[in-house]
């Protein structure tokens, strides 16, 4: 990802419109980009701090407000990773048995 691609992300990000494949370029770009890392970060003291205003909140630390976003983010990915795993593994199974039920029936026969 560009850093031109990744600006474009930066209000997608914080509105939490990205899909699960765009977050994980956004990410690892933002991650590696110190440049965009401190755009990201300065839309998004600015909105989530206008946001804060409208529902009234504590004022709080917008830099750990971001990580805190980044993080949620990321487990997000890993999460999602982790059931793709499982739904890999689940299937690899149900083949098995499918395959043993079958050698069993051929066996009986
Ligand atoms: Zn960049």
């Amino acid at each position: 990802m560009t850093c031109k691609e990744a600006e474009q992300l930066v209000m997608p990000y914080i509105n939490k419109e990205l899909d699960d494949k765009e977050l994980r370029a956004f990410l690892s770009h933002i991650h590696g980009c110190q440049a965009c890392y401190e755009e990201l970060e300065i839309y998004y003291t600015i909105y989530a701090g206008l946001a804060q205003l409208e529902e009234g909140t504590e004022e709080q630390n917008m830099h750990n407000l971001l990580e805190e976003s980044l993080r949620a983010s990321e487990m997000r990915i890993r999460g999602r990773k982790i059931l793709n795993v499982y739904y890999i593994f689940s299937q690899i199974l149900a083949m098995l048995a499918l395959t043993a039920i079958m050698i069993m029936e051929i066996l009986k026969l």
